[in-house]
């Protein structure tokens, strides 16, 4: 493993996603942040290729989102949304999402604080919306292996990612795992894209078939599986999909908590795919990252069941103290009207194709799998013999010795196992593309070195 001059020994914080080791060492500390870059307590900068955590599109220093901080904080900080009591700040925001979600028609926001929070109100919503319409039974959800869906008890479950469930006895028994949309890896030989999709869609059906359509509530899918590694789905995966669905009488819950704002060169993921979900979980880029919040949008078909059946029980007894936080909400609207006034759609438009061709050029290299892609969100897999089935030995740490590589050349890369995801920033300039690919190839030529070596001992 590289060795890593800025660390600064062990602290006091139980950190997410993090060894004991890691902590140890101590964690590279991030002071302050500029367009896009950040720099650490020594003053190194680093270009920041996952906007934060794939949250902040709009880079590190946007006076607008601060001031609009600043004014909200100045003249309410907080008031709550219980008991039909609210501020005009998360109402407008309510209006603004309904508004901007074009994929299907949408009818209520509900505001949380963070995207996991938001799937866990997915499934309740669901659960309430089912029990409303007498059928108690229809409960169960079946999610996409490798997609992330957040780490709290339910949307912990609903991820297909095996690390999140060791260990918590997870997931919860109402969740099923169906097929990852990953061509690459999973298609058989001589299988075209649809082909493959068709055979997904006939295995979800028979998982409900065998499960009973009477349990099976709800389907949740990321438009583009991030956090799994950046999975673009396979030609007409969600047309075939909601096929599916729609026979069985099952809501579609669309994750765009990554996709959503404008990362796949649409406002949304929904729109790239033709996706019309009954249900939409947002966060992120809501806010560009800048303070929490996250949002469940919901079908008029769903919401107009909860609102009779709130009136029947006397109130829809689910929220947070901090749902449709003011400041909060006075962040987000100020970064959709960025969205729009900037354009970000036609932005991403015009650097992506830069940044697909400029990194899918070392596709080549004998230690990648493949690189893929969307718009400004990126994976690099390395494995051996370019074979999906020929994983490196994970103690050789190829991901991560990539990543310090980056590190050290000032970049900032997520390496999650061997896989390399990246999700820069809409304020990247051509300039700094053009020094994310160079960084990227010097570390790439590294790790090969790295990965010779290591073969021949
Ligand atoms: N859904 C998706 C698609 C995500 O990528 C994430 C976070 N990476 C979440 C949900 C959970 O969001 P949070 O970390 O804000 O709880």
């Amino acid at each position: 493993m590289a060795k890593i001059t800025n660390r600064f020994g062990g602290h006091d914080m139980l950190a997410p996603f993090t060894a004991g080791w890691q902590s140890d060492m101590g964690p590279l500390i991030i002071e302050k942040s500029e367009g896009s870059y950040v720099y650490d307590i020594n003053g190194k900068k680093y270009l920041d290729t996952l906007s934060g955590l794939w949250c902040n599109p709009l880079g590190g220093n946007e006076p607008r989102l601060v001031e609009a901080a600043n004014k909200q904080l100045n003249t309410l900080p907080f008031y709550h949304s219980f008991w039909n009591r609210t501020t005009k700040p998360s109402l407008d925001l309510a209006k603004e999402l309904i508004d901007l979600f074009t994929a299907n028609k949408m009818a209520k926001a509900f505001f949380t604080n963070s995207g996991s929070e938001a799937n866990d109100t997915q499934v309740k919503l669901v659960w309430y919306y089912n029990n409303a319409l007498g059928r108690p039974k229809k409960k169960k959800f079946i999610a996409q292996a490798k997609a992330y869906h957040g780490t709290t008890f339910i949307s912990a479950s609903l991820s297909g990612i095996p690390a999140l469930h060791h260990k918590f006895d997870l997931p919860a028994s109402f969740v099923l795992h169906t097929d990852c949309p990953h061509y690459w890896r999973y298609h058989l030989l001589g299988e075209t894209e649809e082909e493959f999709s068709t055979r997904l869609a006939n295995n979800l059906e028979n998982i409900i078939f065998k499960e009973g359509p009477e349990t099976v509530a709800a389907f949740i899918a990321e438009p583009v599986i991030g956090g799994g590694g950046v999975i673009p789905p396979p030609a007409s995966y969600f047309d075939k999909i909601q096929v599916v669905l729609k026979k069985y009488d099952i809501l579609l819950i669309a994750d765009e908590v990554i996709c959503g704002f404008g990362r796949l060169g649409t406002m949304f993921g929904c729109d790239k795919y033709n996706i019309k979900p009954d249900l939409v979980s947002l966060a992120k880029a809501l806010s560009s990252g800048y303070i929490p919040i996250g949002a469940v949008l919901v079908s008029p078909e769903v919401s107009d069941v909860i609102h009779s059946e709130s009136n029947k029980i006397g109130s829809f007894p689910h929220g947070f103290t901090y749902s449709g936080h003011p400041v909060a909400c006075a962040v987000a609207l100020e970064a959709l009207k960025i969205y729009k006034e900037r354009n970000i759609i036609e932005i991403v438009n015009k650097i992506s194709p830069k940044f697909q061709e400029g990194l899918k050029a070392f596709s080549d290299s004998p230690i990648i799998g493949e690189i893929r892609g969307i718009g400004l969100v990126l994976s690099t897999e390395f494995v051996d013999n370019k074979s999906p089935n020929d994983p490196f030995p994970p103690e050789w740490g190829v991901g991560p010795y990539f990543g310090a590589q980056c590190e050290k050349y000032g970049m900032l890369v997520s390496c999650v196992g061997d896989y390399i995801n990246m999700a820069p920033p809409f304020t990247l300039s051509l300039d700094e593309l053009d020094e994310l690919i160079s960084i990227y190839g010097k570390a790439l030529k590294d790790t090969e070195k790295r990965v010779e070596e290591l073969k021949s001992q």
